[in-house]
């Protein structure tokens, strides 16, 4: 029997696994660009999209052609010059995860579509829950406790976990929203620097942009302690009810931490929710040097944290975590669906109930075998040394002659200049992008264009820093 479905699978399977090895390899080594930009058209003309599409027929010979052209287009994050995006550089633990997921398919709407997929999912929150220091969740079948125990889910992303965090912070303020629509009054306080998700999930609610009012910051775009106060009166002035506040933990373009314990202070005082975003550095909670960034987290009510960032995880795998599970129960529905018992109970969980999503896919593998290959000691190793060489490019940077940083970095991500202009930054960054070693990316800092380094892959280090420097340089000899 050589043509069964399992035999194709393995054939072909073979050929797609050795070209992608070489992919691997050659990419950590810094072969290949870490980016080439080709016409979109052109290259669909190249992979023969449509007539593969029209014809099929792809087999083990002919994949193999096809993977090889694909990854030659790829962006490769495992290269040393992949320095642009918080997207994580994933572990092969994860893509073993993904192609596991790709054959079975279990997507664990309810928990007779993916019993072990569910448990992955649920053992991957109860370990995300403890390193926040919050009380792990309830699994079917466990004992009463007098204590409120955690709660979280695992989402398609940071943008839907932060949607699911505030739609529990609405039912809190506003427990009616989800039979008669939205109060007209209900507004929520953010640094002028917090995601775009954050007021994209208000417009989706039906509060509209404009609830969301700004936090005052300082210089660096970070949350001023002593100007919370003002900000909230702001609000209370216009007429509206503060229902949430959120924390950056970091900003995604500085990659600087708000301050959360003064933060969730001023929550505790005034009874407001507190939701501290961490997609991409609650993952300092690992590391004893850097847990630091996040103290007075225990303040928090909610916190969302991506696997697919600083975790090794591919896209996509956020996780949505309470403080205390009862929040929870009010995100969906009003009648406490936290755990969606019926005939189950003792058997398992259904996360339908927990998720803007029905059908998800098999999130918490991915962080599972991510987990289960580099142990939580070698995930908090890779965060520090990242943590570190962010902060000795700085000193390399802020050394050299021309060049200037705006701030010291508090993670991974860190900004520089080179000479004065902003279309001068523009212009390095497009030179850089059509050499194609180095790949960075841009952002404001104070109303200024920096040069952005957001350093995630493994094999970055000091020398690749150097090299960026030179590639600078000689690039702008040439403008
Ligand atoms: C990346 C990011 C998000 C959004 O996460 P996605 O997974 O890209 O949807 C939200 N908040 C912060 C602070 C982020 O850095």
């Amino acid at each position: 029997m050589t043509d069964t479905p399992g035999a194709r699978l393995e054939r072909t399977g073979r050929t797609v696994l050795r070209r992608l090895a070489e992919h691997l390899d050659e990419s950590v080594a810094g072969g290949g660009p870490a980016i080439r930009l080709t016409p979109i058209g052109q290259l669909a003309d190249e992979l023969r999209l449509a007539d593969w599409i029209r014809q099929g027929g792809m087999d083990a010979d002919s994949v193999a052609g096809f993977v090889e052209r694909y990854l030659e287009a790829a962006t490769r994050l495992h290269h040393p010059g992949y320095m642009a995006h918080q997207v994580a550089v994933p572990h092969h633990g994860a893509a073993l995860a993904e192609l596991i997921h790709g054959v079975t398919n279990n997507a664990m709407a309810i928990y007779e579509m993916g019993p072990a997929a569910a448990a992955a999912e649920l053992a991957v929150l109860d370990w995300m829950l403890d390193a926040a220091g919050w009380p792990r969740a309830r699994w079917p079948g466990d004992t009463e406790t007098r204590e409120p125990r955690g709660a979280g889910v695992l989402t398609h992303g940071g943008s839907l976990a932060n949607l699911t965090v505030l739609l529990a912070a609405r039912a809190t303020a506003a427990p009616e929203a989800w039979q008669d629509g939205v109060p007209g009054d209900l507004a929520l306080l953010a640094a002028p620097d917090s995601h775009y998700s954050v007021t994209r999930a208000a417009a989706i609610m039906g509060l509209g942009e404009r609830s969301v009012y700004p936090l005052e910051v300082d210089g660096r775009g970070v949350v001023r302690p002593d100007g919370l106060e003002d900000s909230y009166r702001r609000a209370l002035d216009d007429g509206r009810r503060v229902f949430a506040v959120v924390a950056n933990a970091p900003a995604t373009g500085t990659g600087l931490y708000d301050p959360i314990e003064a933060m969730g202070r001023f929550c505790r005082e005034h009874g407001l929710w507190f939701h501290v975003d961490g997609a991409h550095g609650a993952a300092a909670l690992l590391s004893d040097r850097e847990r630091h960034r996040l103290r007075g987290l225990e303040l928090a009510d909610s916190l969302i944290w991506d696997a697919h960032k600083m975790l090794r995880t591919s896209t996509l795998c956020a996780a949505v975590l309470f403080r205390d599970e009862r929040a929870f129960d009010r995100a969906f529905q009003q009648e406490a669906a936290y755990l969606f018992y019926g005939e189950d109970r003792e058997i398992g969980v259904d996360l339908i109930t927990r998720t803007v999503e029905c059908t998800k896919s098999g999130l918490g593998l991915k962080l599972f075998m991510t987990l289960a290959f580099l142990g939580e000691e070698g995930l908090a190793r890779y965060v520090e040394d990242r943590f570190e060489l962010a902060r000795r490019a700085h000193r390399t940077i802020s050394n050299r002659p021309g060049f200037e940083c705006p701030y010291e970095p508090e993670s991974n991500v860190l900004c520089f200049r080179y000479g004065e202009g902003d279309d001068r930054q523009i212009a390095i960054r497009e030179a850089l992008l059509r050499e194609g070693r180095y790949y960075v990316s841009s952002t404001e800092v104070g109303g200024a264009r920096y040069l952005r380094l957001s350093i995630m892959s493994p094999a970055t280090d000091g020398s690749t820093i150097e090299g960026l420097l030179d590639s600078v340089e000689r690039i702008v000899e040439r403008l």
